[in-house]
């Protein structure tokens, strides 16, 4: 039975965002949080991470739902929206700025680039240097002496904040290092990823969360919200390693037209394309057709490969049948 609220048993979340087309990378992890889930016994949440205003393409949110569905996924209960979760953003604000854990800055992205003390981390993202931690009294204020529009920063301290990763082991990152006081608001208006996440998966008792390693260091912006808003439920994370291209790179476009959507188009079988994403994942020893059954009932996490998968050519030709 679905409950959109807490439950007693482990709970989990396929949470795409519409921003793009789901691609190879996207749906093995999607699949392998799936198996993880079903293996277990988890309840299945679905999300629809469709807050990126200007990034989200038309469509792709319907897409995301409809690949999913004929890779053979499912999910428990009704898709959600982020969307129509405003009013819960708000309120989590709220709490943050009264605790004094939030504040408004009007900096654009070129300030802040070009602020002479932002050191840069690995990706060229500057780490935000506290311009706005006491700067303005009020938004009112910031947005009158500026005429730009506010965005909310919730600060961040300088120790650091560790957990246990159930896939990538123990991490630990210092936020005052790796990204400095991040945006839960954005000047739109829309609230941030890192904000909605964590207010979403705590109301819906999200406490199993499976996902990208690009999004590790998120998770230690995740729990510093968590503790700032009172929310100490344990979760279990587990991020697992991206799929590459053959030039080392976060597979993307440059790589080729790797959207599933485009394989389904070109009536690639569902099996085949679970074949390719289950050899990559451990699971069988060489691409071979399978079907989710078969694949559900031979899962083993523990087999899952700890490095980066690499997308070859050899591997789209054998997709493509063309060997
Ligand atoms: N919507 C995010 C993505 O597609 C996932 C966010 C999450 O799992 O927390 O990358
Ligand atoms: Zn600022």
């Amino acid at each position: 039975m679905y409950d959109g609220g807490v439950s007693s048993r482990r709970t989990t979340r396929l949470a795409p965002s519409p921003t793009g087309a789901l691609h190879l990378g996207n749906a093995r992890t999607f699949l392998l949080n799936w198996l993880l889930a079903r293996q277990r016994g988890w309840r299945v949440l679905f999300r629809m991470e469709d807050l990126d205003g200007p990034r989200v393409k038309a469509g792709a949110d319907q897409q995301a739902v409809d690949n999913l569905c004929w890779l053979g996924l499912d999910w428990d209960g009704p898709v959600t929206r982020q969307s129509d979760r405003g009013e819960a953003y708000q309120q989590a604000l709220r709490e943050l700025i009264d605790a004094g854990w939030a504040y408004p800055c009007t900096c654009s992205r070129q300030d802040i680039e070009q602020s002479s003390s932002a050191p840069h981390v690995e990706d060229g993202v500057a780490v935000y240097p506290g311009t706005c931690r006491s700067r303005w009294d009020s938004p009112q204020q910031a947005r009158e002496a500026t005429g730009r529009p506010v965005a909310w920063r919730a600060r961040v301290t300088d120790r650091p904040i560790s957990f246990d990763d159930a896939f990538a082991g123990r991490q630990t990152y210092n936020l005052s290092r790796t990204c400095g006081d991040f945006v839960v608001l954005k000047n739109d208006g829309l609230a941030a990823y890192q904000l909605a996440v964590v207010v979403d998966d705590a109301a819906t008792g999200v406490d199993a969360i499976v996902r990208g390693a690009d999004l590790l260091e998120s998770t230690a912006r995740q729990l510093h919200l968590r503790r700032r808003l009172g929310l100490d439920g344990e979760v279990t994370y587990w991020h697992l390693p991206l799929v590459i291209g053959e030039d080392g790179r976060r597979l993307a476009k440059r790589h080729g037209d790797t959207r599933l959507a485009t394989y389904i188009e070109a009536g690639v079988p569902r099996q085949r394309v679970l074949g390719l994403l289950a050899w990559w994942s451990g699971q069988i020893d060489q691409p071979r057709e399978i079907s989710l059954d078969d694949l559900l009932s031979r899962f083993d996490a523990a087999a899952i490969p700890h490095e980066p998968v690499v997308f070859t050519t050899a591997d789209n030709r054998w997709l493509r049948g063309v060997d």
